[in-house]
Formats: C-alpha cells, sequence, structure tokens
C-alpha cells in the first residue's frame, strides 16, 4: 500500500469496532483525511496520542482501499490546555466544526490549517477565545470564499457612519440604521462593533493582545459570525449550542 506523510489536526473521532478509532484530520498538504488508527483505544498503543481532540502532529498512513490507515505518528504539540479547560474546550471544538463542514475531503487548505493552528496556539496561551474565536471566523470565511462586507450597506450601498447598524447573515454583512428597520433577520451591531471586526479581519497574534474590546462588543462579534457561518454551512454547527450554555462569567 502507498503510505504518505502529513502534518494533522485532529478534528474529530468516533470509536470503530473493539479498539479502533476513525479520525478526522485537517492535513496541511491533503486537507480533510479519514485515518483509522487501529488498536488506539488500547492502552498501551503508540498511536493513541494522535487521536486526541486538537492534537498537532505528524503522521505516516497508507492508503486503504476504503480508509487510510495509520501508521505511525509523532505529536508536534498536544494541546492538553485546550482540552483541560471547558471554556477553551467549547471553542476549540466549534473552531473544529466549522472546519470540518467547510473543507472537503483531499482538498488541500494550507492557509485555514495555519489559521486553525494559530488559532489553537493563542488560546492555550491565555488569549480570550471569545476573541480567538470570531477573529478566527472572519479571516477563515476570507479564506473560504465569503467573507462579510463591512464598508458599505449590503443593501443600499451607502457608507456606515450611523452609531448602530445590523449584521445580516442572509445578505452576507452590515447594513445602515435605515435598511436594518427593513430587514426581516437583522442582528445587533454597532459602529464599535464594526471597527473592532475590520482590525479583527487582519488581526495576528500580537494584535490580539492590544484589543481589549467590552463584553457587548465581543457578542455582537461573536453573534454576528455565528450566523454568518451558518447561513454559509447552510446546517446548524453541534457546537454553538455548548458554546452557548451558561458558565461563569469572565473577567473583562
Ligand atoms: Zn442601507
Amino acid at each position: 500500500m502507498p503510505v504518505y506523510k502529513v502534518s494533522a489536526i485532529v478534528l474529530r473521532r468516533r470509536n470503530l469496532g473493539e479498539a479502533d478509532k476513525i479520525v478526522t484530520y485537517l492535513a496541511r498538504e491533503r486537507g480533510k483525511l479519514s485515518i483509522v488508527a487501529k488498536g488506539s483505544r488500547k492502552p498501551t498503543s503508540r498511536l493513541a496520542a494522535a487521536t486526541e481532540l486538537f492534537v498537532y502532529c505528524r503522521l505516516v498512513a497508507a492508503t486503504g482501499r476504503n480508509l487510510d490507515v495509520l501508521t505511525q505518528s509523532e505529536t508536534r504539540h498536544p494541546f492538553l490546555g485546550l482540552r483541560e479547560d471547558l471554556n477553551r474546550f467549547a471553542h476549540a471544538a466549534y473552531l473544529s466544526e466549522i472546519v470540518d463542514r467547510a473543507v472537503e475531503e483531499h482538498d488541500p487548505h494550507p492557509d485555514l490549517f495555519d489559521l486553525l493552528l494559530a488559532a489553537f496556539y493563542q488560546m492555550e496561551s491565555g488569549r480570550d477565545p471569545e476573541l480567538v474565536s470570531p477573529t478566527f471566523i472572519v479571516q477563515a470565511a476570507s479564506l473560504l470564499g465569503y467573507q462579510p462586507e463591512l464598508e458599505t450597506c449590503v443593501r443600499c450601498a451607502r457608507p456606515l457612519e450611523e452609531p448602530q447598524l445590523g449584521f445580516s447573515p442572509t445578505l452576507g454583512g452590515l447594513l445602515c440604521s435605515a435598511c436594518s428597520q427593513a430587514a426581516p433577520d437583522i442582528l445587533p451591531f454597532s459602529q464599535g462593533a464594526r471597527v473592532v471586526l475590520r482590525q479583527l479581519r487582519t488581526a495576528e497574534t500580537a494584535d490580539l493582545d492590544r484589543l481589549r474590546p467590552p463584553r457587548n462588543i465581543r457578542r455582537q462579534i461573536q453573534e454576528a459570525m455565528e450566523a454568518h457561518l451558518k447561513h454559509h454551512l447552510s446546517t446548524g454547527l453541534k457546537s454553538t449550542d455548548f458554546l452557548h450554555r451558561p458558565r461563569p462569567v469572565a473577567q473583562e
């Protein structure tokens, strides 16, 4: 059987038979892959580490007739910090699910891989997941070809100057205050949120340390970006339910 080597992140996994798992990876070189990790549920398995959620690894797999088979793995970064904290876990699972839904098997998206890896590192090193997550979404949306319109009203094309605007997932962007009254699926969106979201669109790790948007602005951005993605990925994302379960309120 031909073998290949890739750098990969674990997006999802499920049990197969008594001791195996089918793992869905995002591989930098090959896009999404479903690979069988035989015996990986046995405590002694050398492959087990490469089947944990969010793990970043280098792996060798053999091309199978139906499913590819994991033969070797080496952990690059385990992202334990994302699995041990409920809030980070929820956000990391959400980002993984977005990628899983947005990318087809064997369709490489190296930029998206790098973006997901950066978001995982940012969250693990203590950056606010409520800032990392919408940053990932707005940047991923651009990479996937559905960048939200933030410059002019998506309905009347006038500049967005008022303090209160609206975001329409079906129209794919912001609306001026007058158009917001008329459209059906409008989410509240302030001028302040627009300013921050435009910065997030190109933000790198260092910028996230500088930006400290108030909680109501982070909320507006998070909700608008979730709805934007949901619209493009058509079916609802399961992890968002988990994401919105009540949790202790984070410090401002
Ligand atoms: Zn308008």
